[in-house]
């Protein structure tokens, strides 16, 4: 690349090209000597995250029920990211987890309100399981405000801090899940923009990310059940087909993207935002009138 048209090599050229190319992989490190913990990150979304952010700078603190997973992750993930065994139904293991990250880093920047479970509840509401409902709360609801009480409990006295949360497209409309697990992620939604009106006056933002459906471990193991001729290739086309931009679907790295955004300043003086990943999907749904001679 550095050598002239005769063949003779530029130091200028080189120094020039080496400079710039160093300038572009600075400002590509958005989360430079940031903190962030981040919940169910041994897989899925959680651990594309986690990948995201080191590669941006970034100390990850993986807080996952999964232990063994989760080790593995971290040590795949290199020395910027440290593995803490976390059952988000305990609020002595959330606390415990931003203790960690306190007194390991001295700071926290980031938290990312990430584990859930699907729910296999039956589909009408006549039959609700509400022992199972209680499960799924206790994990996709009141773990999130138990992650936002304890992260805000350390990022209050720095006046600053980013905190996220995954809620869901099943959150934002009705009938795209079982009830007990849409209801959940609406809540997410509704805390993210409670939660954001308190803590904004402490320059703490808090903004959720609803993705659309992904073959991660999380649906394939519903997909499975639905699905059970199928091999694991055909049940992520069956996933990918159900949405509707062409040419693209929907990948975990789509929501680490996200999280990046809303993570680093770029998202500065964004808050109380929950941001679709759906390819447009939630934002319109086609009238589909039977054909004139269908109709008498
Ligand atoms: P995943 O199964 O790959 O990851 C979920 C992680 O959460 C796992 O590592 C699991 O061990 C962890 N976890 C479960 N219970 C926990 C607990 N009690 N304490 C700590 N960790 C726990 O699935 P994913 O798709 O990456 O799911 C992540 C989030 O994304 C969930 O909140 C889910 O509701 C949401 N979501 C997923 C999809 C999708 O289609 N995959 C779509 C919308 C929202």
């Amino acid at each position: 690349i550095c050598l002239r048209k005769n063949g003779s090599y530029s130091r200028p050229l080189f120094a020039e090209r080496f400079n710039r190319l160093l300038s572009t992989h600075q400002t590509e490190r958005k989360l430079q000597d940031k903190v962030a913990l981040i919940t169910g990150a041994a897989s899925g979304i959680g651990k594309a995250t986690a990948t995201k952010f080191i590669n941006n700078g970034a100390k990850v603190i993986i807080a996952d029920i999964q232990q063994q997973l989760g080790q593995e992750t971290a040590k795949e993930l290199g020395p910027n990211a440290t593995f803490i065994t976390c059952d988000v139904t305990k609020e002595s293991d959330i606390s415990n987890a931003v203790d960690f990250a306190i007194s390991e880093y001295k700071q926290l920047d980031i938290m990312y309100n990430n584990a859930g479970i699907p729910c296999k509840s039956p589909p009408s509401i006549v039959n609700l399981d509400l022992a199972l409902f209680d499960k799924v709360m206790a994990i996709n609801v009141r773990a999130v405000m138990a992650g936002i009480k304890h992260a805000a409990r350390v990022m209050i006295p720095r006046g600053t801090g980013s905190i996220l949360c995954t809620a869901s497209v099943t959150g934002v409309m009705g009938g795209m899940a079982q009830h007990t697990y849409s209801v959940s992620k609406f809540a997410v939604i509704g805390i993210v923009k409670s939660m954001a009106s308190e803590l904004c006056k402490h320059g703490i933002r808090v903004n959720c990310i609803s993705p659309f459906a992904i073959p991660t471990p999380f649906v394939m193991g519903e997909m499975n059940q639905i699905y059970p001729h199928l091999d694991s290739r055909r049940l992520v086309d069956v996933v990918h087909n159900v949405g509707v931009l062409n040419g693209a679907n929907c990948e975990p790295n789509d929501i680490a993207n996200a999280a990046l955004y809303l993570a680093s300043d770029d998202a500065r003086y964004v808050s109380g935002h929950n941001l679709v990943v759906d390819g447009g999907f939630t934002s319109f749904k086609s009238l589909e009138f039977p054909a004139p001679d269908q109709v008498q």
